[in-house]
């Protein structure tokens, strides 16, 4: 064995050490498991991904590659009737799209039933496990309470011929749903509510997605997911801190089988403000229509994400941020805008799009010419690009204001601004319709000042972005604002009524550059001064642009 115990060594990209890595490389000096490291990521095929399983997955992945192990896929498919493919199809893309590498192993919880079933025939034959008889109110009300023993079933002490009997008629399908369950046989006066005669099996008559209709009992989650790790050699199941009081559980089955026991290590879930995490109100959001489908680029979901820009690097470099920790705690959505905004700042090229335009004619200008812009002030081998400049152009409604307040540096009646890579313009006239709104700037131009080679030493304030309203390309932008107007909706019963009615804001008639005719889904820009955006994947045809903002900018350029 070589030194891999040596804090540090585990971390060439100076990742941040966390307790589990503390916990690994004490097994690691001694040799445990060989110091052979395999961590698995456990999704039930019931949901999609969200930002929360990013977080396990980043973990577990990182703990494998970090210690050269391995690192699993597996669906925990044990309930056949909240399970579908769709689920599973999008789990697969989710991982692979965050860079956790599985290799080839996409392992299904369900494929182990016969395994699991013969383990549970050992237990029966220990005089571990029996067949009850109690339906689940029953056998609700009888297991006590934190201060309480439960009471023995009466069932408890069947022979190990009967429960035998009695389990493989269970298996044949003689029984109807609810009727009767495979428990294990612990102690009804446990401490631990979790050890008070757990079931192991119900009786489910249900097409399974995968199975179909091989099985008609179907395993608990405590009885699976044990079995599960062990079967594939799993060294630290790594799961959420709910699972805690259940590890006594987990350990006392691998016990009683004497297979291999994998270690059960806990951590703090995530939970993200401004937002819901729980797979079933993410699944009411889609049902009832409040968002349009998991992919929503207002969801907490990987797709989600995805198709509003994210990075998978801004995801990961999110997960190492936050940290794992023994307690919950609500983590600040900013942060991840933060790692997003980071990201895109040093790979996204610089464009101009003029979201809410107004035109502007200047008036003093012939002809047309091609100004040259830097694509990425951050990343100078990104290179330059020509921008074709006319007589008419659009700039930002908002960027001009016939009675400013003080300390407004952009255009004014009688001002000065200049348009970013081309002149400083002047406002001569102001345009009105019949209802009083301006639709319409006069303005003119001082060809002494042109960016990068004016002769002029004259210097205005204010920078401004525009587009050449001939050579403009339409475009829908779709800006997203937080889904939720509380911190913590989650923490409400009535968190629907917490939804903002304004999260999504469409603007159909943007007007952009001609450079972004020819982007593809997912390209990703910074618009200068307004956010970053990515061509929405959704939506986008040939015929029309949609940008989805991805991220506000926390600051411009223009100061
Ligand atoms: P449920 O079990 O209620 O359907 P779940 O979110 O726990 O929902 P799973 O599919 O069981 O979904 O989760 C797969 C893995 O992701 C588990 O190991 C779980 O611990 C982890 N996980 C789920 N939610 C979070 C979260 N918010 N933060 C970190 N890890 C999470
Ligand atoms: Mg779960």
């Amino acid at each position: 064995m070589n030194d891999t115990g040596s804090k540090g060594m585990n971390n060439p990209e100076g990742r941040s050490k966390n307790f589990i890595y503390e916990i690994i490389d004490d097994d690691m000096k001694i040799n445990k498991w060989e110091a052979k490291v395999h961590t698995r990521f456990p999704p039930e095929p019931n949901g999609y991904l969200h930002i929360g399983h990013a977080k396990s997955i980043c973990l577990n992945y990182g703990i494998a590659r970090d210690y050269n192990g391995k690192f699993n896929l597996r669906f925990d498919d044990t309930n056949p009737e909240k399970e579908e493919q769709e689920y599973v199809d999008s789990i697969i893309e989710d991982v692979k799209w965050l860079g956790a590498d599985f290799e080839d192993r996409i392992l299904y919880g369900s494929d182990y039933f016969e395994q699991m079933y013969q383990w549970a025939i050992e237990l029966i034959k220990k005089g571990k496990a029996y067949v009850c008889d109690l339906n689940s109110d029953e056998i609700r009300s009888s297991r006590g309470t934190l201060t309480e023993p439960g009471k023995n079933s009466p069932f408890r002490n069947r022979s190990v011929e009967e429960n035998m009997d009695l389990f493989e008629r269970m298996r044949k399908g003689e029984f109807p749903n609810g009727t009767k369950t495979l428990r294990a046989k612990i102690d009804m006066a446990s401490p631990n509510i979790n050890l008070r005669d757990p079931i192991m099996y119900r009786i489910v008559h249900e097409e399974h997605h995968r199975q179909g209709s091989d099985w008609c009992i179907y395993p608990t989650y405590d009885w699976a997911h044990g079995n599960e790790d062990s079967i594939e050699g799993i060294t630290h199941s790594i799961c959420t801190l709910e699972f805690e009081n259940h590890r006594p559980l987990y350990d006392w089955f691998l016990d009683q089988l004497g297979v291999h026991h994998p270690q059960q290590i806990e951590f703090a879930r995530l939970n993200l403000s401004y937002t819901v995490m729980s797979k079933r109100r993410l699944l009411q959001l889609v049902k009832e229509g409040y968002v349009d489908g998991w992919d929503d680029p207002r969801m907490p979901t990987i797709s989600g994400y995805r198709r509003r820009g994210y990075t998978p690097e801004s995801i990961r470099n999110f997960a190492e941020i936050i940290g794992v920790a023994k307690r919950d705690a609500l983590t600040d959505i900013a942060l991840l805008e933060y790692a997003i905004r980071d990201d895109l700042n040093k790979h996204a090229n610089r464009v101009m799009a003029v979201l809410k335009p107004l035109k502007v004619v200047i008036t003093n200008y012939t002809g047309e010419e091609e100004l040259e812009a830097v694509n990425n002030p951050e990343n100078i081998e990104a290179g330059t690009r020509r921008v074709p400049f006319c007589n008419e152009l659009y700039i930002e409604q908002n960027d001009f204001m016939e009675n400013p307040p003080k300390g407004f540096h952009r255009l004014i009646p009688g001002g000065e601004v200049r348009l970013r890579y081309a002149y400083i313009i002047k406002c001569k006239e102001v345009i009105k319709n019949e209802k009083g709104e301006v639709i319409e700037l006069r303005c003119s131009y001082d060809p002494e000042t042109k960016s990068g080679s004016g002769t002029s030493t004259k210097k205005v304030k204010g920078v401004i972005h525009w587009v050449s309203a001939k050579h403009a390309v339409d475009a829908e932008v779709r800006l997203y604002d937080r889904l939720f107007t509380v911190e913590n909706p989650g923490a409400d019963e009535d968190w629907l009524s917490k939804i903002y009615p304004n999260s999504l804001e469409i603007i159909n008639n943007a007007k952009v550059e001609p450079s972004l005719k020819s982007s593809k889904p997912l390209d990703k820009f910074q618009f200068e001064r307004m956010g970053y955006f990515c061509v929405d994947q959704k939506y986008t045809t040939k015929e029309k642009l949609v940008f989805n903002r991805t991220v506000t900018l926390k600051d411009s350029w223009k100061k």
